[in-house]
């Protein structure tokens, strides 16, 4: 323990307030007493840490339900225009800024796309610009703004707020936090987008997961571990990289240079390939989909395997991790209903008994505002910080 800090009282009111203000963002609203009976702190920290959170604008008192006669009780509740985070999820073919106040409520959202992925900083600027706008739209101004969260489908080195590899978009070593923290001095948090899903679901539909796995699955597959309640990150920040375990080594070639990685065999590109090699045509993955709900056969053939494939990998991570959950995301979810049995049918024949019966798959409830919504829970830890 850090003798320094502990001995300053300072540091330590400063700790209560955030933890405070912590504890009325997740119960609220909530009443003075009922903090002080449900945490240690007595109720004279607790009434003047709620005055200074009120005086500072974070908190304000309301008034719940029906009063049961006598005076009202008065509760207390996050102050949802205090400040407003934003959520910048780039995908491979678009990027979604999504904005949430204080109380992490979604209140705008646009989507727009990627004209020219080989220009980063292009993406970068049109970005910067959409904030302006939606502040602009909402009567807000940059002030207003408590921090950034961005989220990119790649590896990333987040002690430097470095993308180091993004292949989907051929984005490598790119400064990619920079822009951002020129123009806005302010929190800002980098993050895989697989692992800010992980996260999003885990905090918003899963508070009681304790061990679960979010398997993003789009043009690639990207995971998220949560081991004991938190995102396990690894030695290199990037654990999870189940995209490229080897399911065939003898399969197609990976951008990681290895052969038969089940992102290779299970993702959205295994589609777009698979229906290319078949039908001597390079479709999108819209027209594919489209194809597949007018019923196309060989194209239902194709989702068929996919779902094998998906079932395959996680056989892996569930014989290797045992996770109370899996969920899968991405815009894989689409076509759910053509993958599903086919996943759980392999997972019924190949995973050990003893870890598949505990655990739960499910797919996204959160579907693509996964990744926007872990991010605004990332970046509202590093914002509230009032030493
Ligand atoms: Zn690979």
């Amino acid at each position: 323990m850090d003798r320094i800090k502990v001995g300053n009282s300072q540091y330590i009111r400063d700790l209560n307030l955030a933890g405070i203000f912590k504890l009325i963002h997740q119960y609220g609203p909530v009443s003075r007493k009922e903090l002080a009976e449900n945490t240690g702190y007595s109720a004279a920290t607790i009434s003047n840490h709620v005055k200074r959170l009120i005086s500072m604008g974070f908190v304000i008192e309301t008034e719940k339900g029906s009063s049961t006669g006598g005076r009202k009780p008065v509760y207390l509740t996050v102050n949802p225009d205090k400040g407003r985070i934003f959520s910048i999820d780039i995908e491979v073919k678009q990027v979604k800024l999504v904005m949430f106040n204080l109380k992490l409520e979604l209140e705008g959202q646009k989507t727009f796309p990627i004209f020219d992925k080989d220009k980063p900083e292009g993406v970068i600027r049109q970005i910067l610009l959409e904030i302006e706008k939606m502040l602009q739209e909402m009567g807000l101004t940059a002030e207003d703004i408590l921090g950034l969260g961005v989220a990119v489908p790649g590896l990333v080195d987040r002690g430097k707020n470095l993308l180091e590899f993004a292949p989907n978009l051929g984005w490598r070593n790119l400064e990619v936090v920079k822009p951002f923290a020129k123009k806005y001095s302010l929190p800002i948090v980098l993050e895989n987008e697989a692992k800010a899903a992980a996260i999003g679901e885990r905090e918003f539909v899963y508070p009681q997961a304790k061990n679960m796995v979010y398997i993003s699955i789009n043009e690639g597959i990207g995971c998220g571990i949560i081991f004991d309640g938190e995102l396990y990150r690894g030695a290199s920040g990037n654990a999870g990289e189940f995209g490229h375990i080897i399911i065939d080594s003898d399969g197609p070639k990976c951008h990681c240079g290895n052969h038969g990685c089940w992102e290779t065999l299970a993702s959205e590109n295994f589609i777009i390939n698979s229906y290319a090699r078949l039908n001597n045509i390079m479709l999108t993955k819209d027209e594919i989909y489209q194809k597949g709900k007018e019923g196309e056969q060989g194209v239902i053939e194709i989702f068929k395997e996919t779902g094998k494939n998906i079932g395959i990998g996680l056989v892996n991570i569930l014989n290797s991790l045992s996770p109370e959950l899996m969920v899968i995301g991405g815009d894989i979810t689409r076509i759910k209903d053509y993958i599903f049995p086919d996943i759980i049918n392999v997972l019924k024949e190949k995973a050990l008994s003893i870890s598949h019966e505990k655990a739960d798959i499910k797919f996204s409830k959160l579907g693509n505002l996964a990744t926007v919504y872990g991010l605004a829970k990332l970046v509202f830890d590093k914002s509230i910080d009032f030493v």
